[in-house]
């Protein structure tokens, strides 16, 4: 039986504008180019999943056979931003059982624009994604492959309290729980016991634990404290530098990559993402973070969210 990887969380759709100045309030900029991409959190981390989890290129084509089933629960408008996303997740060969057409909310929209010098600015209507429910996530859970490889992947752009439900109830069912706290917020301290893994990055980890996160003498401190909280796993990304591993037995570094980066977006989605394959597959929590850094080093050379993602046999090409 493959792996199964079953990622809860937020879809949205990007709006964009690049042009030379950021609006003050009250001012109308006009200029600037427009681009649209499928984004939301919980959306990037699973169609970073399903490439990642699969294996060979068909032959002729770019595109690869998929091997571990990965499952997307969201909540999208009955609009044609829900349905070209839905659309999306099916061409990815994710599963969309349990992504669900909310009646009266809209889709989720981020408005963003970023000024000549990258300096950007976002609103984000969260749609659907803000009633994202209990009795979606039980039921989706009800039906999910029930073992101890089985991965629950979370982020926070969800409800708090859905979020909280599905990391108990996937404990309860003994499957392994990955919490991406992003973005950052509080969280019932009962419910960080019952993960398997929590990946921040340098901001949450601050503003989960206090600790400025600066290098790994601050990061091992900052993993402690979340240690100290009942988390018996944890992996602080720090950008460039790679990511910081601490289990409750040891602690180190993992170093990203050199490559030339073009686009950071949702670096951390991809990490999240191919983490999440790794430890379905049963690999060691040191090959799966060297595997989520390998990943998300490719996808900082592309440009965009989701387009951005890697699949399996390129990250198979890069050396150990
Ligand atoms: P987030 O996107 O959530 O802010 P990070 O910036 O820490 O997260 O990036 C997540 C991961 O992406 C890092 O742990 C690293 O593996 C990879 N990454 C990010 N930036 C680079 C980069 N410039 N070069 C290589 N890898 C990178």
């Amino acid at each position: 039986m493959p792996p199964f990887v079953c990622v809860i969380g937020s879809s949205n759709t990007d709006m964009v504008i690049k042009g030379q100045k950021l609006p003050a309030p009250g001012e109308t900029v006009i200029g600037g180019t427009f681009l649209m991409n499928p984004g939301g959190k919980g959306a990037n981390q699973a169609v970073a999943a399903a490439r990642l989890a699969a294996t060979a290129p068909m032959l002729g084509s770019n595109e690869s056979v998929t091997t571990t089933s990965v499952t997307f629960v969201s909540n999208v408008g009955n609009d044609v931003f829900g349905r070209q996303a839905r659309q999306q997740f099916e061409r990815e060969g994710i599963r969309t059982d349990f992504v669900t057409t909310d009646a009266d909310e809209p889709s989720g929209v981020a408005l963003i624009g970023v000024d000549s010098q990258g300096e950007n600015c976002i609103m984000v209507a969260s749609g659907a994604n803000a009633r994202l429910s209990q009795v979606q996530v039980s039921m989706a859970l009800a039906a999910a492959v029930s073992t101890e490889t089985t991965v629950v992947l979370l982020q926070l752009e969800s409800p708090v309290p859905t979020v909280e439900y599905a990391i108990r109830q996937s404990h309860a069912r003994g499957m392994r729980v990955v919490l991406n706290p992003a973005p950052a917020q509080p969280l019932d301290p009962a419910v960080l016991a019952c993960l398997h893994l929590i990946t921040p990055n340098e901001t949450e980890a601050e503003l989960l634990t206090g600790i400025r996160v600066t290098d790994e003498a601050t990061a091992l401190k900052a993993a402690h404290k979340l240690h100290e909280s009942g988390v018996p796993n944890v992996v602080i990304t720090l950008g460039a530098r790679g990511a910081f591993l601490s289990t409750r037995t040891g602690a180190s570094l993992v170093a990203a990559p050199p490559v030339t980066a073009v686009d950071t977006t949702a670096a951390g989605d991809c990490f999240n993402g191919a983490l999440a394959v790794a430890i379905a597959e049963g690999q060691s929590l040191p090959d799966a973070v060297a595997f989520a850094c390998k990943a998300a080093s490719i996808s900082v050379t592309r440009m965009g969210a989701q387009v951005s993602m890697p699949h399996r046999h390129e990250v198979d090409a890069l050396p150990l």
